[in-house]
């Protein structure tokens, strides 16, 4: 990991600023030519950017960025991140909605699937959009969060459904909610007595853990039992920025689990991956899924 301090676009960024994820939110790089200040590439590398950002979004927090090798393409926080020419071949196997959320969906924001848990949306806003994402037919489309008013009819279908007792709350990123408005959301299906236990899927601790704040802990110790289940693939991704999210977390009494995708080229390795387990172990957290 680079100091920020020795980026020469970040050099006069004071410290406080650094650690506040507003800034980090409203800092993510999203072009060539801020890249260009990261990272050295090379000419294809820069095409393959450019004409993938004419119909695929990227955006890259200033933090994750400073993980990138900044001389090696092959980097797996680059891979990550960064889009390739590759992304803009189209396999008439290729499904825009790989897992059939949206067929599965009673009420807009919303999935149910499985009898007692549903999976709901609550933004389509991401810290950073990875490049393996299976749900990028739908993140950052506005780069918002979805609206009381709008989520409506998936808080009443909950309600009325009284096998549920389980609800992923999910995105896009629900951690780039304000905390205002993620209280409001879990308010809210607290308020619903057939809803046992909230799960919040999240990439925030991996790549803008400034935003776990001691403020945003309070809140969500509020509305226990609350697990969180976090988004590494890399060892590279255990900063102690990110250590120290995940401490506050494990703290609040938040039960963590990570959810890691099998990545050609990053993860797909045995000492990696070993690598990757042992490390969020020791930071309190279960590896729970390949996927
Ligand atoms: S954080 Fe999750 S939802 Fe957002 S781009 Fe990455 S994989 Fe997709």
């Amino acid at each position: 990991m680079r100091n920020y301090k020795d980026i020469t676009i970040w050099k006069d960024v004071p410290e406080e600023k650094w650690n506040d994820w507003h800034w980090q939110l409203a800092n993510r790089l999203t072009s060539v030519e801020q890249l260009k200040n990261i990272i050295n590439m090379t000419p294809d590398e820069e095409k393959g950017i450019r004409d993938c950002l004419m119909n695929l979004r990227m955006a890259i927090t200033p933090h994750y960025a400073t993980l990138m090798d900044p001389n090696n393409p092959k980097c797996s926080v680059r891979l990550q991140a960064i889009p390739t020419e590759a992304e803009l071949i189209r396999d008439s196997d290729d499904l825009d909605d790989p897992t059939f959320e949206d067929i599965d969906s009673p009420a807009k924001h919303l999935t149910h699937r499985y009898p007692d848990r549903v999976l709901l949306l609550t933004t389509d806003q991401c810290a950073m959009y990875c490049r393996h994402c299976t749900r990028r037919r739908l993140v950052g489309t506005n780069d918002a969060a979805y609206g009381p008013e709008e989520l409506e009819p998936a808080f009443q279908y909950i309600e009325k459904t009284t096998e549920i007792r389980d609800v992923v709350i999910s995105g896009g990123d629900p951690l780039t909610l304000s905390t205002e408005r993620l209280e409001q959301i879990l308010k809210r299906l607290r308020s619903i007595p057939h809803i046992d236990i909230m799960r919040i899927g999240s990439r925030v601790p991996v790549v803008m853990p400034q935003r776990i704040t001691d403020e945003l802990c309070r809140m969500i110790k509020k509305y226990h039992p609350i697990f969180i289940n976090t988004h590494f693939n890399s060892p590279k991704e255990m900063t102690k920025e990110s250590a120290g999210a995940l401490a506050k977390l494990a703290n609040a009494g938040i039960p963590l689990g990570n959810q890691s995708v099998l990545l050609k080229g990053i993860n797909d390795c045995p000492n990696i991956m070993k690598r990757l387990v042992q490390a969020l172990v020791k930071n309190r957290v279960r590896p729970y899924y390949l996927y």
